[in-house]
């Protein structure tokens, strides 16, 4: 044992997933088929979709905001996790992908809750913030270099006490690998510099996964 968090080898990792994981079989579905697919290791692990359900739960949320929906793993997992009258807008730039997210959303029942707008994302995030738009709940998993700038669009479409979540903020470990240089790195790690020190939110970088921050709006 150890004051710090345990680092997580193969088996111990296993372990985990044995005794905790509730993966519902629509998801384990989903996930089977983007893992087999192109750009197959961009999907959140569902450990991670499991503990944000949990937060959906403790937050109370009934409306969720997504940036970068991929396939739409963490989108229906949050569809799942929220009340049934809740309204889920998902953003992205790719037909492709979000079709195989419509189709296990229509399949699980909750298409009907998620209102997916296909375009540069932060233009749907400046069109929501022109309706006075609010969420509860904003969950960032795209492109990293602009990264910064979802941040900001995100504070004005959280309500005060409403939490923004943000994935990858590890990038493989290359946030803490000096040598590591390239824009992607660089904007993830200007991100994490900048949070802690901004007084706007309260924080935590949860290593799950491959990091999630937790930012909770004040
Ligand atoms: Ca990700």
């Amino acid at each position: 044992m150890s004051p710090r968090t345990i680092g997580m080898s193969d088996s111990l990792y296993d372990y985990v997933l044995k005794v905790s994981l509730r993966e519902p079989e629509i998801l384990a579905r989903l996930r089977a088929e983007t893992t087999a697919g192109p750009g197959g290791a961009m999907q959140i692990s569902p450990e991670q979709g499991q503990f944000m359900q949990l937060l959906a739960e403790l937050t109370g949320a009934r409306s969720y905001l997504e940036v970068g929906t991929f396939t739409g793993y963490s989108a229906l997992a949050m569809a799942l996790a929220l009340p049934a009258d809740a309204e889920l807008v998902c953003c992205d730039v790719s037909e492709d992908y979000t079709n195989m997210a419509r189709r296990f959303w229509d399949e699980a029942g909750v298409a009907d809750r998620i209102n997916l707008r296909i375009a540069p994302a932060l233009e749907t995030l400046e069109a929501l913030q022109g309706d006075g738009r609010q969420f509860d709940l904003m969950f960032v998993d795209a492109d990293k270099e602009n990264y910064g700038a979802y941040y900001e669009a995100g504070l004005k479409l959280v309500r005060p006490g409403g939490l923004l979540m943000f994935d990858n903020v590890l990038w493989g470990g290359s946030v803490a690998d000096p040598d590591k240089q390239d824009a992607d790195t660089l904007a993830i790690r200007a991100l994490n510099t900048a949070l802690q020190g901004d007084p706007r939110v309260s924080l935590s970088l949860v290593p799950i996964g491959d990091g999630l921050t937790l930012a909770r709006r004040r």
